[in-house]
């Protein structure tokens, strides 16, 4: 069923009662060619471009829970693709243009709204480094507008420009960067995958790898095993747990992320402001409420749910950058599992096994990536050779010091 207008009337016409169902809910078949673990949005977009680009069929993605239940239907929505190194530039332009086309080409409303991303500095050294950021990202094909001060006070007359700690020094725009309905996003892949006759298997955990002599043939499941010639894992804040099963140690370690969102507002908040002298970012959701977050918990975890200090530490950055804001109050608050890798930047790689691929390390900044990654996996799982946008984001790339570090924190994965 194609969404349109039309068919909004008419079946607000006719008491709503022909929708169907927007995926099916398959049995899982004993093979396939291609599995894919992990249903968030990484791995349905994989899907979807491995069915639709590459001319896939015979494909399945096994969830452990349900569509939407792990980060993909937590983040904070931001798009963006302000980034300083070339290995990173290209690939997240690519996302960033893939996004602008996104709800035509999934025939899905996934609110993507382009209402820009403003960092702001607060001294004349983080503005030249924003000068330098904005530089490289012209270079990538991307947007970047350096703001002076009088520009970011005109845009945001409510930030504390007077009395304050952190004062405003200028910021960077990125006016194509903005936000995206996280769930939308997941559920639109999830019906294009459908339609192109991918099987989407919910409940189903995979528990263990196939593998002999080098060579993976599939996975066992908690609703049996399932062979494959291919299987490609993308499962986000689980990486660890689930490539240990294949005995691959990683770099990377699991930490808890949260998010925490207001009661409604009236708008005041035009795009995404992310403060530049501590880790808080906000932006405004449609229903009102102020979305905002902070850092990572700075311990290893496997919980969703985080702790106090660190809502704290994130209400105080915001405090400090627009006084009003303290008299919201926080109507709930959440956490997912982020894959915090050493360089904290990603991988798209082939494993030593035969057969066996892996998308992970997306720390915090997965979510602007969901298009692109899974363009590039896709290629990658198709052909077997890298897309060029994504060459860098390789497993070997500590061994041969080809690091990615675009925070030049080293390797502190709570740092990045
Ligand atoms: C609070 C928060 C805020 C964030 N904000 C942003 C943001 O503003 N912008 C941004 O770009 N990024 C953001 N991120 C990061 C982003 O959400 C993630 O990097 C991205 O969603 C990860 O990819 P995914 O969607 O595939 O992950 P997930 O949705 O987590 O998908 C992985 C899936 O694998 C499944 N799985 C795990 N183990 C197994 C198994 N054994 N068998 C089968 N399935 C399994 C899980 O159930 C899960 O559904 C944020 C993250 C959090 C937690």
């Amino acid at each position: 069923m194609r969404y349109s207008a039309a068919k909004i009337l008419w079946q607000g016409l006719t008491g709503n009662r022909g929708w169907k169902s927007v995926w099916r809910e398959p049995q899982p078949k004993s093979e396939y060619d291609i599995i894919v673990v992990g249903g968030g949005g990484h791995g349905l977009a994989t899907a979807y471009y491995l069915a639709k680009k590459f001319g896939h069929k015979n494909i399945a993605v096994l969830e452990k829970g349900w569509i939407g239940s792990g980060n993909v239907g937590r983040n904070t929505t931001i798009i963006r693709s302000n980034y300083l190194l070339p290995g990173n530039g290209p690939f997240y332009e690519m996302s960033m243009k893939l996004w602008e086309n996104l709800e035509q080409e999934l025939n899905y409303n996934a609110m993507v709204s382009q209402r820009g991303v403003v960092y702001l500095s607060h001294s004349d050294a983080q503005r030249d480094t924003l000068a330098r950021r904005g530089n490289a990202m012209r270079l990538a094909g991307a947007d970047a507008v350096l703001l002076d001060e009088a520009e970011v006070r005109k845009n945001f007359p409510y930030f504390d420009y007077d009395n304050a700690r952190f004062p405003i020094t200028g910021g960077l725009l990125q006016p194509r960067g903005g936000t995206a309905r996280h769930d939308g996003v997941v559920w639109g892949y999830a019906r294009a995958a459908d339609q192109l006759g991918v099987d989407i298997i919910q409940n189903c955990e995979v528990t263990n790898f196939l593998i002999d002599n080098g060579v993976c043939s599939g996975v066992e499941t908690s609703r049996g095993v399932i062979k494959a010639k291919k299987t490609a894992v993308c499962v986000a804040g689980s990486s660890s747990k689930v490539m240990a099963k294949a005995n691959m140690r990683l770099p990377i370690e699991s930490h808890v992320l949260q998010a925490y969102v207001t009661e409604g507002l009236k708008p005041v908040i035009p795009g995404v402001v992310v403060f530049g002298a501590g880790h808080f970012y906000i932006s405004q959701s449609d229903k009102g409420g102020l979305v905002f977050g902070g850092d990572v918990d700075g311990y290893n975890t496997y919980a969703q749910r985080g702790g106090m200090p660190v809502l704290e530490h994130s209400c105080e950055g915001g405090v400090a950058l627009m006084p009003m804001i303290s008299r919201a109050r926080v109507l709930r608050t959440w956490g997912g599992l982020v894959d915090m890798s050493m360089d904290g930047s990603p991988f798209i790689d082939k494993t030593a096994i035969s057969g066996l691929y892996f998308n992970g390390g997306w720390c915090y900044g997965g979510f602007k990536a969901t298009p692109a990654s899974g363009y590039c996996y896709a290629h990658l799982i198709a052909k077997d050779t890298y897309h060029p946008n994504a060459a860098a984001y390789r497993l070997d790339r500590y061994l041969s010091g080809r690091m990615l570090d675009e925070r030049g924190v080293g390797a502190q994965p709570n740092l990045h």
